[in-house]
């Protein structure tokens, strides 16, 4: 078959691996060869893409015979998947401007992506400003979404030439007046975020009661009120929180307006999750249109939305203990010990109320040893008894063993699964991966015990029309 510009996107990757914020190890993709076997260093597939950069490199990683830091767990992550959730997002929500929430996921390829597609960000640290900044990001393209800033990071912020930034309290205002007068500030409003998975309303935002005194102190001091901000929690599920919050946002326009105000920026924050985005969008895209008239600005910060179903990890089994069958006739079960737990990527337990599922990636007790299935995740044996299609019957009548799987430190908090089956017998050395890792994983991880808190990223480009946007990555 002739070499096209879609096969070369396709079918090849580029590795790059994260130090200090800088791009090294990088490899040509002349070193991706189609191999023979189904998967192995090629494929079309989204999935075999993901696969295919898995299993190149842990090809080149002997655990048992490595340096340290070899074996690290690795993300995989697909930006042709980033893609396609930002065309979702531009074909369902065409009048909103997503500035995408930094501290979901800093991945530094990932938020060059995102620049080139024309995403703006949102940023709550000096940190994050100047990693954007660094970018060479348009200081009008961001905004500073922490209400309770810190003093040394806003005096800063003048400089960086970032004006944008939300507000929800009296002492607020009074230091934004002390320190950057010429700001734009959002008053950032709460809302009823109670069907969401991480409560942000109980930290931030002002109760509407509160709206008349915070407009009219801003007025006093002269500040510049430019727009309004909400959030209705992450990993929101109720879309009436959407039409409720609108409905406040509109409110406050109008009670600024009132006091001479002319608002022109609504922001609808966050919040958005892949499953549930038609059902939200539809009902923001109709609640917005309904209440602002078409010159007010729409932005939203969304987070998780673009990053979850992008990014995979890969753990090394590095410890095994075997639990032997007690006298009424059970099973012999293990424990098995992986490179990263709840103090690294695994962080996403404890802070985000996830449930990673555990998948084979290679097993030494099979021949081959590659299991990464590319076959749609809802067909795939998650170790949890799913019978989908009834291909995968409940591991008890497969007789499959059971595992408990556990980080690496010495707590014993550091637990990924009490309970997981496979039918696979799982050894030192073996590598397990686990699906949407991409949303507050390695942002929240730690250093605790001495492990890595920064992982190799392997980026592959599954959307050809992305290509373009994927700039080659090159060495630093
Ligand atoms: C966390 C956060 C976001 C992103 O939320 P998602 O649920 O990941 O979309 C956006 N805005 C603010 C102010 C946040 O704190």
């Amino acid at each position: 078959m002739a070499p096209s510009a879609t096969d070369i996107i396709t079918n090849n990757y580029d590795v790059l691996s994260l130090k200090d914020k800088d791009y090294v190890d990088t490899i040509s993709v002349s070193d991706y060869e189609s191999g023979a076997e189904t998967v192995k260093y090629g494929g079309k597939t989204p999935k075999e893409m993901i696969g295919a950069a898995l299993q190149k490199h842990i090809d080149t990683v002997d655990p048992q015979d490595c340096e340290p830091g070899d074996e690290d767990a690795f993300f995989v992550a697909d930006l042709g998947e980033v893609y396609r959730q930002h065309m979702r997002w531009k074909q369902q929500l065409p009048r909103i401007t997503p500035h995408f929430a930094v501290k979901c996921n800093p991945d530094p390829g990932l938020l060059r992506l995102l620049d080139k597609l024309g995403a703006g960000f949102d940023c709550a640290s000096k940190a994050e400003i100047d990693q954007v900044r660094a970018m060479g990001v348009d200081p009008a393209r961001i905004i500073y979404a922490n209400p309770c800033k810190t003093t040394s990071y806003l005096k800063r912020t003048v400089k960086t030439g970032v004006k944008q930034m939300t507000f929800d309290n009296t002492d607020e205002l009074y230091k934004i007046k002390h320190i950057y007068p010429t700001a734009e500030l959002f008053l950032r409003i709460c809302t009823d975020d109670s069907a969401s998975l991480c409560r942000l309303s109980n930290k931030f935002g002002a109760s509407m009661d509160k709206v008349p005194q915070l407009l009219a102190l801003a007025k006093e001091l002269g500040l510049d009120v430019a727009g309004v901000a909400f959030h209705v929690g992450s990993g929101a599920s109720d879309p009436d929180a959407f039409r409720k919050a609108i409905v406040d946002a509109r409110s406050v326009f109008d009670q600024a307006a009132v006091l001479g105000y002319q608002l022109h920026t609504l922001d609808c924050g966050g919040g958005f999750t892949s499953d549930t985005f038609d059902d939200m969008s539809a009902v923001l895209a109709e609640a917005v249109d309904k209440e602002f008239p078409p010159h007010v600005r729409i932005i939203a910060e969304p987070g998780r939305f673009y990053t979850s179903s992008a990014f995979t990890l890969a753990c090394n089994v590095i410890a095994r203990r075997t639990v032997e069958a007690d006298n009424l006739g059970g099973n012999t079960s293990y424990m098995l010990y992986m490179n990263d737990g709840v103090y690294g990527n695994f962080s996403s337990i404890i802070f985000d109320h996830q449930h990673p599922v555990p998948r084979v990636l290679r097993s030494q007790s099979c021949v081959d040893g590659y299991k990464y299935s590319t076959i749609p995740e809802s067909l795939v044996d998650s170790g949890y008894g799913s019978d989908a299609d009834g291909t995968f019957a409940h591991p008890r009548e497969k007789k499959a063993i059971t595992y408990s799987i556990w980080g690496p430190t010495c707590d014993g908090i550091d637990c990924i699964s009490s309970e997981w089956y496979s039918t696979e017998t799982l050894d030192i050395g073996d590598w397990l991966y686990f699906e949407d890792m991409g949303a507050y994983t390695m942002c929240s991880a730690t250093k605790f015990n001495g492990f890595p808190d920064k992982h190799k990223t392997i980026y592959v480009c599954s959307e050809p029309a992305a290509a373009g946007f994927v700039e080659p990555y090159t060495r630093v």
